[in-house]
């Protein structure tokens, strides 16, 4: 077996037995994306030079015999809205192509505490929206299963480097389901934690009450140990949580036991527009619980059907304040010539957001104005509402719930682009966990018969993270790799 095709907990148990060090760990990873990210596009940076001399620091306190963290000196890679001090921050737009933060986001700094070695900045639709990666400013990532279809998106560069194995660990941001569903086209383990769970300080906001950031690993464990450095409390962010986080790791499917655990399986979610070879494997899923002992009870989620509506005025709302500070002036690109202030902002605006992010500004500015607000933006709050307490009702009578990710496996390159619309409808399954702050985790459950992967969801009650991820762990099927 070559190294890119072990899990990171393999990698680790490589190091501490000795027979790996990290430089050479990280030279063989920095290699492998040198090789592939030509075809795949996975990578917008690579900051191979720092990544080689971190490694040595660590190998070099390691030969010292001083203890070194939870990460053991492993490559890891983030998505470019995740601010690495001093590296391009662009989140896949013209607009801060050219920005460089200042301060390394706390996901980021937790990282380099524990160990972890940043090696580059992953590729994504801009700002995050989208469903692709295709609205990127450098072109999209590519699905290592079929270089002609979509990685998924927003993170489908991270979904995409961690399925290639060009690093064993990822982090993404998940706002609507872009870390679950990238990792469900691409064939890896994505997890979305509870709102609040890791601090957003430093992750470039697209919608606030929303965005959450996560891990994506090549499997159930990889995920839980990279939770477990960047969960928990920071100051920096007040909707961070005040709260213990869990011992996490050491999970495995075998010999599971589930007898009293309750699987739901929701109605709403096996309609029209769900593939046939989606069901199918998702099936799959809820008949392996079974065959573990688990209880299958049915439900319904009774708002869902509202929440694609609920979701796309929140974000856009959300966004459409968020993006105000990229004006040429605060931040941002900043146009050559301009007659006056006002056309200063329409310039630097007009040319350096993709027509995605503008659809999304002009839908939300709409949705917040006078006359409008109270018709649009507070009843899609209080449906969210709603959305909310059909999952507290379902928790109370069911540990997790199993679900698609998406209604089809990996769409083909350029499907979606003209019709936002159908790829808004295409975020169906994700959204509502977003909308009711539940952590959800996509796990590889089977293959399409032209060969792409498909996933299964699971979702669970505010901060079961634990739960999630045992469970995850026992439906788990062992990681497969493309022909890359
Ligand atoms: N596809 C959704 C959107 O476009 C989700 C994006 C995300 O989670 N960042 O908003």
């Amino acid at each position: 077996m070559q190294l890119h095709e072990l899990t990171s907990t393999q990698l680790m148990a490589g190091i501490r037995h000795q027979d790996l060090c990290s430089r050479d760990l990280v030279t063989y990873f920095l290699n492998r994306i040198e090789q592939l990210n030509p075809s795949l596009n996975a990578f917008l940076s690579v900051t191979g030079d720092s990544a080689i001399e971190q490694a040595e620091r660590i190998d070099a306190r390691r030969s010292r015999g001083e203890s070194i963290g939870m990460l053991q000196g492993l490559p890891i890679a983030v998505k470019d809205n995740i601010c690495v001090r001093g590296e391009l921050t662009t989140c896949g737009s013209q607009m801060l192509r050219n920005f460089r933060p200042p301060y390394d986001a706390h996901v980021v700094e937790r990282i380099r505490s524990e160990d972890g070695i940043i090696v580059g900045k992953l590729n994504m639709d801009e700002f995050a929206m989208g469903s692709t990666s295709e609205t990127s400013f450098a072109g999209p990532a590519r699905n290592p299963w079929n270089l002609n279809c979509t990685a998924g998106g927003s993170s489908g560069g991270s979904a995409v480097a961690v399925a290639a194995g060009m690093v064993p660990l990822a982090l993404g941001s998940d706002t609507g389901g872009s870390i679950r569903q990238p990792a469900g086209f691409c064939g890896v383990v994505g997890m979305k934690p509870t709102y609040g769970r890791v601090s957003r300080y430093g992750l470039v906001a697209y919608a606030s009450s929303l965005d959450q950031i996560g891990p994506f690993a090549r499997d159930v464990n990889g995920v839980a140990l990279l939770l477990n450095v960047i969960g928990g409390r920071d100051v920096r962010d007040s909707t961070s949580l005040d709260m213990e986080f869990p011992e996490l790791g050491g999970y495995s499917g075998e010999h599971a036991d589930l007898k009293g655990v309750r699987v739901g399986v929701v109605e709403e979610h096996f309609g029209a527009g769900l593939d046939p070879e989606v069901a199918a494997a998702v099936q799959g899923t809820v008949r392996r619980f079974e065959s573990l002992g688990a209880e299958i009870v049915p439900l319904h989620l009774p708002h869902s059907r509202y929440s694609i509506a609920a979701y796309y005025l929140i974000a856009c709302c959300e966004a459409s304040s968020n993006l105000a500070r990229y004006d040429g002036v605060h931040y941002g690109h900043r146009a050559d010539s301009f007659e006056n202030l006002v056309d200063l902002y329409c310039q630097s605006r007009g040319e350096a957001f993709g027509a995605e992010v503008k659809r999304r500004i002009m839908l939300g500015t709409f949705a917040l104005s006078a006359g409008y607000y109270d018709a649009y933006y507070l009843k899609a709050l209080k449906v969210r509402r709603r959305i909310r307490e059909d999952f507290d009702k379902a928790f109370a009578a069911v540990d997790v719930i199993v679900s698609p990710v998406a209604p089809t496996a990996a769409f083909r390159l350029g499907e979606m682009l003209s019709d936002p619309l159908a790829m808004y409808l295409s975020d169906i399954y994700t959204i509502s966990a977003n909308l009711a702050g539940i952590p959800g985790i996509a796990v590889p459950s089977g293959q399409t018969a032209s060969g792409l992967p498909i996933a299964s969801q699971l979702l669970a009650a505010p901060f079961e993270e634990k739960k999630l991820l045992r469970l995850a762990a026992a439906i788990e099927m062992p990681a497969t790799f493309p022909a890359v």
